[in-house]
């Protein structure tokens, strides 16, 4: 089986969505569960919103209005008013609206978890939906039924145990003794308490959960989709000649991660590292295109230098 990551950008409007779908056509007859973040930029929006309740600034109706404003357009251009779809996000937003009528804990952080995590829900309620109305059968999985976190519920740390047998109970089965293909659908960022509270796994962090469930579930491959070829070995915002690195290794890719390149969720990729699982960079735009690949066992004898600014300075890398 192979795990999949769509981020914000590869779910921001309904043309993405559609695209989403023709990148699964691609890949028929294949297990595939699929982790999906927030679309475009309802997360900050969210964090906004966060903000406003808990100054108990009314303020956050009208940025609520807005995120649903955002969503109800998506859904317009990809269904017909009769689709469950409607009366499903409605019952997302509802929940959440009747959640912020009631008085704000002192507790920040738990509000945030409780709040934030909804640009997940929304997403993977909109993006199932699509998928059966396209004859692609998925299921929907609540992944804070499964991700279990202490109660650092801005960014909780993994509970390895429990969250390893809970992947192994509540998705294992649904993927087992399956010939024909089969995708199973969830929310990356998103965990919660073993008492269900909500929690999440940092900003940007469905990378992690993408590679949590390959971990757990020992998949062949995971796969990022994004909006750019594959890893650079500089950003081309200040290296117009960066160039697409076909294959680098684990631990040049933590190295990249932890000095700060954006492109891969820094605690990503030990876990793959561990069960030597792939992971694959490749563009939504060109899914045809090989993207680049993070594994063990590097072939090429060349080596490519890459940069990264960090406060100001550059500092460069030579990779094999
Ligand atoms: N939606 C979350 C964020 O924007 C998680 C993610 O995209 O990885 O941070
Ligand atoms: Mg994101």
């Amino acid at each position: 089986m192979k795990v999949f990551k769509f981020g914000g950008a590869s779910v921001k409007n309904a043309v993405a969505v559609k695209n989403v779908v023709e990148i699964l056509k691609r890949y028929p007859n294949q297990q595939i569960m699929v982790v999906v973040s927030a679309m475009g930029k309802t997360t900050n929006a969210l964090e906004e919103l966060t903000r406003l309740y808990h100054e108990r600034n009314k303020g956050w109706k009208e940025v609520l209005e807005n995120i649903r404003r955002f969503h109800s357009e998506i859904i317009d251009e990809l269904f017909q008013d009769t689709s469950p779809v409607n009366q499903e996000l409605d019952t997302w937003f509802d929940t959440l609206e009747q959640l912020l009528e009631k008085r704000p804990s002192k507790n920040y952080d738990y509000e945030y978890g409780r709040i934030v995590t909804f640009g997940e829900l929304f997403s993977t309620c909109i993006v199932n939906h699509y998928l059966n109305e396209n004859h692609i059968s998925s299921r929907w999985f609540d992944a804070r039924k499964v991700i279990k976190t202490n109660a650092s519920y801005r960014e909780g740390k993994v509970d390895w145990k429990l969250t390893e047998s809970l992947v192994k109970t509540e998705i294992f089965p649904y993927f087992q003794n399956e010939t024909n293909g089969k995708i199973g659908l969830t929310q990356g960022f998103i965990s919660s308490t073993v008492h269900n509270r909500t929690t999440t796994l940092g900003r940007e962090g469905s990378d992690y959960t993408a590679a949590l469930f390959a971990y757990f579930l020992d998949a062949e491959e995971v796969i990022i989709w994004k909006d750019v070829p594959g890893l650079l070995n500089a950003d081309p915002k200040y290296f117009p000649e960066a160039r697409k690195l076909d294959s680098i290794s684990y631990r040049d890719a933590i190295e990249l991660a932890y000095y700060g390149a954006s492109i891969i969720h820094p605690k990503t990729i030990k876990p793959l590292q561990n069960k030597k699982i792939p992971l694959r960079i490749k563009s939504f735009i060109a899914p045809g295109d090989e993207g680049s690949v993070i594994c063990g066992n590097i072939q090429s004898e060349t080596r490519i230098p890459c940069y990264l600014f960090k406060n100001k300075s550059v500092i460069d890398f030579y990779f094999a």
